[in-house]
């Protein structure tokens, strides 16, 4: 992929999926996808939820267009990744656990104090492509067969939705050995949360739903 040496750093987008350069993300979205109706939606927002939509936008092109490189990134090869800014000195791009931005190794301890010092940990992108779930003995052992037999243990573990996202938080942290203990505790009760979640929304609900409906608003 082309990747240009102008001053402002490039930025991909996710509804055309191209790199967009020498031209804010924003403004891109603005002229290119004005008829899409996300876009179409938040024009019609405060100037705070256009601001936050388009960072969200910029962020999400982001992790977007880096898993996809070191998808396709072959052994050994070095990949140039997508980020905030552009470094002055070498360093090493780190994602935030929390907030899924790419940060420099350097400016990390600084991020975390203004994102969340609990929870932002600093993860090798080499740890961020996607394994299948499905192949992971090590999820399947240690977290999906520790359910107990129960209504919210059933629901973790046959709930698409629900795996998908204890398996993201799972492979995130899986460099993090001395911490498994604590991480495999963490995943599965976030994993019941979620069901829990799910078993209330759907005794409210009338019609038939999903865990995707939670996220959905209508
Ligand atoms: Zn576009
Ligand atoms: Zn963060």
């Amino acid at each position: 992929m082309f990747r240009s040496f102008s001053k402002k750093p490039d930025r991909f987008c996710t509804y055309c999926k191209k790199i967009v350069s020498g031209e804010k993300l924003n403004r891109h979205i603005l002229r290119q996808h004005h008829m899409n109706d996300e876009v179409k939606v938040i024009l019609t927002k405060s100037k705070e939820e256009r601001t936050n939509f388009f960072y969200q936008k910029r962020r999400e092109g982001m992790v977007e267009y880096n898993l996809e490189l070191f998808k396709n990134q072959k052994e050994k090869e070095e990949i140039l990744l997508m980020r905030e800014r552009k470094p002055k000195h070498e360093d090493s791009l780190k994602m935030c656990s929390r907030c899924n931005r790419f940060l420099s190794n350097r400016t990390f301890y600084r991020h975390r104090k203004t994102c969340d010092t609990n929870t932002a940990d600093p993860v090798s992108p080499k740890c961020l492509v996607p394994i299948n779930r499905h192949k992971d003995q090590e999820f399947h052992e240690q977290i999906l067969q520790k359910f107990r037999d129960s209504e919210v243990g059933k629901l973790c573990q046959s709930d698409e939705l629900i795996q998908q996202v204890g398996y993201r938080h799972f492979s995130l942290r899986k460099s993090e050995t001395s911490k498994r203990e604590e991480i495999r505790k963490c995943v599965m009760t976030e994993m019941r949360e979620l069901a829990r979640l799910f078993i209330k929304f759907r005794n409210l609900s009338v019609d038939d739903v999903s865990t995707e409906d939670m996220f959905l608003r209508k």
